[in-house]
């Protein structure tokens, strides 16, 4: 690493409640998954804290639902403005905490200003309707209205991502937001409450920021009588104990859960495009990405083909530190996930599966895991059912149309879905037999702000893209007044 990437900046980061950062009631180390050095502090909220944010955000929606869609719209415009404009100190922040490579947390940060700007479009066109009455002196009008304070949980995958999608719809909406942004990487969260905070005219406590232990502030804030809405990004196991929760006290949820993406590679495909494709979707951000391709399932005829392009072009990645020039994958984000690679990889390989490339930890320090290629693993094996959320791929092979849609269906994630073939009679039948809530054929094309974004089954509920993402943080009214 050289002496410019190494003294970068990196900043401690406090609690945001009631219109003012706070220090928390005590404080933890912020570690680069890198170096595995501790680069930062973030403070952690006690109970109180976590008290006033939820009374701040009653108080903050009180206040925001009032401001016209049209004022909130321009508010959230200068937000995304702001953001543009730091974006290169930003994704330096993000690189250091996350481990991406600095390239994808640029891509992250002016992404996330597309983002706010498509909900500040999206705030002005939450369109009511009136419905023609049975009585000429009656009149039925449906409105739609914020549904009230939010309760948002998002992840270290994606620090910006995933929390600008639902605090820029929400507000979008004219909801208010207590979000628990990612212990592991809180200063790019907190770059982007920032953002908003700069745009000036957010009333107090209609954002705020909190961390702190995952499991007492979702119990906390699920619970508490001002939160009316839930969202969570993060595993189906956590997904399910906040959705009961959230059930047990009738709130309102959105659900963003894991996924085990199949990826069928037909054989009149392009193959050699389709394996360079596909491997730059799996190793993007380290495989840590819920919509990442996982099954790669190839028609037999093209499995060597396939798989002979997808090592070659796996084995010219560039690992290392995201902050160095030239690196196309970074490290892992946490030791769990290393611990987890091995796992998985020692597993599959003692049922029978050969090793193609990567398959072990690399570097002297950091939680450097090496893109790994996978061939002949047994469906028993762990990685063919579990979500490996990391830089593995397994490839395995079909031989008919319905086996590769038995195979893409078989497990209960139901995310996303990826195919490759030039048949417009396969790729049709393709779109419309996958049961998950996202289809991408003969591109990477999922996850941008104006396209719809959630799973089915086990995948989850609600939308975070879209025109739908909205529907989340809305409520129907219906007025029939005789007059
Ligand atoms: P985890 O399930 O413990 O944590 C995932 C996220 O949920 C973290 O942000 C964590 O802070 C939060 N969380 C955990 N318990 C919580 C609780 N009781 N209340 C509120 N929030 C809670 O696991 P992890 O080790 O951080 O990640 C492992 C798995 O999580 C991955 O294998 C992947 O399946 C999943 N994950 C999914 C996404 C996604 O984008 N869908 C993102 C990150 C992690």
């Amino acid at each position: 690493m050289s002496d410019s990437t190494l003294s970068r900046h990196y900043p401690n980061t406090q609690l945001y409640i009631d219109g003012a950062w706070r220090a928390g009631s005590r404080d933890t180390a912020v570690v680069n998954p890198a170096t595995e050095g501790e680069i930062g502090r973030l403070s952690l909220a006690s109970e109180q804290h976590l008290a006033d944010a939820a009374e701040a955000a009653g108080r903050g929606f009180a206040a925001w639902r009032k401001v016209s869609a049209f004022d909130r719209s321009k508010l959230m415009r200068r937000a995304a403005q702001n953001l543009r404009d730091r974006a290169e100190e930003v994704a330096a922040i993000m690189t250091m905490e996350q481990g991406k490579p600095l390239v994808e947390s640029r891509i992250e940060v002016l992404g996330a200003a597309d983002t706010i700007d498509w909900f500040a479009e999206e705030a002005r066109r939450t369109y009511g309707r009136v419905i023609p009455a049975r009585a000429g002196n009656v009149r039925q009008i449906v409105t739609r209205e914020p549904v009230g304070p939010v309760a948002a949980f998002t992840p270290w995958n994606f620090p910006i991502n995933q929390a600008v999608r639902k605090v820029s719809a929400a507000l979008a909406a004219g909801c208010s937001v207590v979000l628990k942004g990612p212990e592991e990487t809180p200063a790019s969260c907190a770059a982007l409450v920032q953002a908003y905070i700069d745009a000036a005219g957010l009333p107090a406590g209609a954002l705020n920021l909190v961390f702190g232990v995952p499991a007492d502030v979702s119990k906390f804030l699920i619970a508490h009588p001002l939160i009316r809405k839930i969202s969570f990004t993060g595993s189906t196991a956590v997904g399910k104990l906040l959705a009961a929760m959230a059930g047990e006290h009738m709130k309102r949820a959105t659900m963003e859960l894991g996924g085990h993406a199949p990826a069928l590679v037909f054989a009149d495909a392009d193959i050699p495009r389709a394996a360079k494709l596909l491997a730059g979707a799996k190793f993007r951000n380290a495989g840590q990405v819920c919509i990442s391709p996982t099954r790669f399932i190839v028609e037999e005829s093209a499995y060597e083909e396939f798989t002979e392009h997808f090592v070659a072009t796996t084995k010219k990645l560039k690992v290392g530190n995201g902050l160095e020039e030239g690196v196309q994958m970074g490290v892992l984000a946490n030791g769990r996930r290393l611990q987890a690679m091995e796992r998985l990889v020692a597993d599959a390989v003692e049922q029978g599966a050969k090793v193609l490339t990567g398959g072990e930890h690399i570097g002297r320090e950091g939680y450097f895991f090496a893109p790994t290629v996978l061939a002949n693993v047994p469906m028993s094996a762990r990685i063919m059912t579990e979500e490996p959320f990391g830089p593995i791929a397994p490839i395995s092979t079909f031989k008919s149309y319905d086996q590769a849609i038995v195979e893409a269906n078989r497990l209960p994630y139901g995310l996303a879905a990826y195919a490759y073939t030039r048949s417009s009679t396969t790729s049709a039948a393709v779109g419309e037999d996958i049961e998950s809530g996202m289809v991408s054929i003969n591109h990477h094309g999922l996850g941008i702000p104006e396209t719809p974004f959630g799973g089915v089954k086990d995948s989850g509920y609600g939308s975070e893209g879209g025109s739908e993402a909205m529907e989340a943080y809305l409520v129907t009214k219906f007025v029939s007044e005789a007059r």
